[in-house]
């Protein structure tokens, strides 16, 4: 029975590897935002150390090696996202900077206190807020930085129908002041905070969604798992747009004390 229950896990696990290997990011996101949350760090130099963890396929890893000096690795739990990313480095020529790797953020592979800045875009919810820039922390030096985005939410209440769908989704979610002080309290000074403007959800996210998603209902026509994936992927994007003025991504810049 629970061998049964990994198979049909696997199986899921692979369609969504596969779905959101055709697109740019995985996450909501741009190269303005990412530019612009790089603009908070400083002292970054040649021999500077970059860790981009939850990295997908690279979007904004690739991004980052264009605006920095630094040697990056990337790291993601899925070896085809990393396939993926590393052919991308070699295609730009970035691959003398920029090494993609597998690896679990619950269990990195970095030494104490051997990184310059650790990034992470839409991907620390996996391990959870709190726990990610706790545990990760020794890996930075004393005046590094972390740069993170995450799930929040904009008012200190909210509909029942998107508070329902969030906390079961991600039940970490909270107010930006909360997430400040989660930063604080871990040892950071909080330099900065922004939210993600909106063509970060529906331009460079939802809409790029779209055709991925008419395609994989071609291929994998009558298949339960994939139709009930992609009607998951279209109610999301449906309660972005009724309550997007509840919640968005927001990044968070600290800087280790
Ligand atoms: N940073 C990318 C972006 O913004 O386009 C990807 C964001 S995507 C929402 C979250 C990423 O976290 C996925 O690439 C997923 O494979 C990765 N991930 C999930 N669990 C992980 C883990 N335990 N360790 C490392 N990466 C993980």
């Amino acid at each position: 029975m629970s061998g049964e229950n990994t198979s049909i896990h696997e199986f899921e696990r692979n369609l969504i590897c596969e779905y959101f290997s055709n697109m740019e990011r995985q996450g909501p996101g741009s190269p303005n935002v990412t530019v612009k949350a790089l603009s908070f760090v400083e002292n970054l130099t040649a021999e500077s150390k970059i860790a981009d963890i939850g990295c997908g396929t690279g979007g904004q890893t690739m991004v980052l090696a264009n605006n920095t000096p630094s040697q990056i690795t990337g790291v993601d739990l899925f070896p085809t996202f990393i396939d993926i990313f590393n052919a991308r480095c070699q295609k730009l020529n970035l691959q003398d900077k920029v090494t993609g790797v597998v690896g679990s953020m619950d269990n990195l592979h970095f030494r104490d206190e051997e990184l310059d800045l650790i990034w992470s875009e839409g991907a620390i919810y996996n391990i959870g807020f709190e726990r990610g820039i706790n545990e990760w922390r020794k890996f930075l030096k004393t005046g590094a930085f972390i740069a993170v985005s995450e799930a929040s939410w904009f008012t200190d209440e909210r509909p029942a129908e998107i508070e329902d769908f969030w906390v079961n989704a991600y039940p970490e979610i909270d107010t930006i002041p909360q997430k400040v002080r989660q930063i604080q309290k871990a040892g950071y000074i909080p330099v900065a905070t922004f939210v993600l403007p909106e063509n970060c959800w529906t331009d460079r996210f939802y809409t790029p969604q779209r055709s991925v998603q008419e395609n994989f209902l071609k291929k994998y026509a009558g298949n339960k798992a994939a139709e009930d994936f992609i009607e998951y992927q279209r109610y999301e994007a449906v309660l972005y747009s009724k309550y997007k003025h509840y919640y968005g991504y927001v990044f968070y810049i600290g800087k280790k004390i």
